[in-house]
Parts: structure tokens; sequence; C-alpha cells
């Protein structure tokens, strides 16, 4: 079994409401899928897939730091009312964070809706769903003062010495994603300073389709392919990486 603790079949990418994308994994052996929100015109559609899939899929509620714009106060209170009204069950808040890669005209506002957001996790005792470009130094200063956080940096792309900064202050776990499986990523070297008791699958569906994949639409199903890799590089069998990122991911999540 393996879970992916990181995928968005409910966009607009997939065909059926990513019904059929979503089913593809399953019968692929991916049984568990974490669905992070992007905005707040997307929520209904994650609630509507996850609703189909009530033993498969799992929901994290937040705001994406691009997705951050003129009204980020106002959404960010609708998401508020959704962890505090408990009618649905989130596992994480997320994805939220720092993308200055995208656009830094931004960068005050990303701050201030990360640094609300880490209170809805303290607030909610949940963990955090970080996504972080060109953003390190920015989201580290911004978790500083908060000591208990626990979560993942999702589609983790760093050094090594990002893994020891991270790990300084934080027990965190690193998400690796289809990057590992491509030509050009130095990923494959940072493994060991991650440690597999460390590490969470995911696959960032729709980007990033591993190999063979690559260039395509990518799916949950495709984790396979991103376990095989891993294994590989580590010198562990994919049994083995699958049954401890597996424990992994349920101890974060509390699956
Ligand atoms: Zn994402």
């Amino acid at each position: 079994m393996l879970i992916d603790t990181h995928t968005h079949h409910y966009l607009s990418d997939y065909e059926n409401g990513g019904y059929d994308a979503t089913h593809r994994a399953i019968e692929a052996g991916v049984s568990r899928m974490i669905m992070p929100n992007v905005n707040v015109g997307t929520i209904d559609a994650l609630h509507g897939l996850a609703a189909k899939f009530p033993d498969n899929i799992y929901m994290a509620m937040g705001l994406h730091p691009t997705e951050v714009g003129d009204n980020y106060l106002s959404d960010l209170e609708y998401i508020s009312r959704l962890l505090d009204d408990g009618k649905h069950r989130y596992v994480a808040i997320g994805e939220i964070g720092m993308d200055l890669y995208w656009d830094k005209t931004r960068e005050q506002q990303q701050c201030d809706a990360f640094e609300r957001q880490l209170q809805f996790a303290v607030t909610h005792n949940l963990p955090i769903i970080i996504h972080s470009r060109d953003a390190l130094d920015r989201v580290l200063e911004i978790m500083q003062p908060y000591k208990n956080l626990r979560g993942v940096f999702h589609s983790f792309g760093g050094s090594s010495d990002d893994v020891a900064r991270i790990r300084r202050d934080h027990d965190f776990y690193f998400g690796v994603n289809g990057i590992v499986t491509f030509k050009n990523s130095n990923l494959r070297d940072v493994l060991p300073d991650i440690g597999l008791d460390r590490l969470l699958l995911e696959t960032d569906s729709p980007y990033l389709a591993p190999v063979p994949m690559r260039g395509r639409r990518n799916e949950s199903a495709y984790m396979v392919h991103i376990a095989g890799h891993i294994a590989n590089c580590m010198g562990l069998t994919i049994d083995n990486v699958a049954r401890v990122t597996t424990l992994n991911a349920n101890s974060l999540f509390s699956l």
C-alpha cells in the first residue's frame, strides 16, 4: 500500500471531477490520498470528490501562497469558518507557505497569510503542508516563534544544508515527488540526509509527472514510479519504502 501525500485530482485538469484518476490510483495500490486545497474556488470540488471516496481521500484546508490576492483576508475568514464549523474532517492545514518564484510583488501579503494559517494549525492542533519556493529564509523566519509545529515541506527540492536548517528548529517531514526521477535533479543525493524515517511520498498531481511519464498530466497512480526510483537510489526494496513512508504518513496526519 502506498499513500500519495499531495495530489489535486479535484482540479479541472481531470475529467469527471477527478473520479476516474482517483479510481485508477486505488487500482494501482495507492489506496490513500491527501488532497490539499488551493483557493476558495476549489473547495466545493475538493469536498465533492472526497465525499465519493470516504475511505481513500483525506482533505487539507488552506490558501495556497500563489493564490494570495486582493481578497486574501476574506478568503482566510471563509477558510477559518470551515475549520471551525467541524462539518468536514481536515487532516492538515495546507497548502500554505510562500512562493517568491512566480511573483514577488505580494511578499508581504504572503507572509501575513502564512502566519495567519500557522495560527489555524495551532488552534486546531493540525499538521501543516508547506509550499516553499525561493522562500525558505522567509518561511523559516515566520515559523521560528512557533515551537510545536509539525508537518511536511512538500515538493522538497532543497540541499542537504536546507534539510539541516529545517531540522535544527522543527521536526518536519520532507515530501519527495517525481522531481527525484528527473536526470537534472540532485535530489537523490539528498535522500540519505532526509532519511527514510522523515520521508513522505507524493505526486503533486497534476504537475511534475515522474519519468517515464514526464511531460504528461500527472496522477496519483504514477506514484509507483516514484517509490521504485527512491527504493533504487536508497538501495532498499520498494516494499520497505512503501511500508515506512506509509507509517510516516499515518503518523503525521493521524490517518
Ligand atoms: Zn499542491
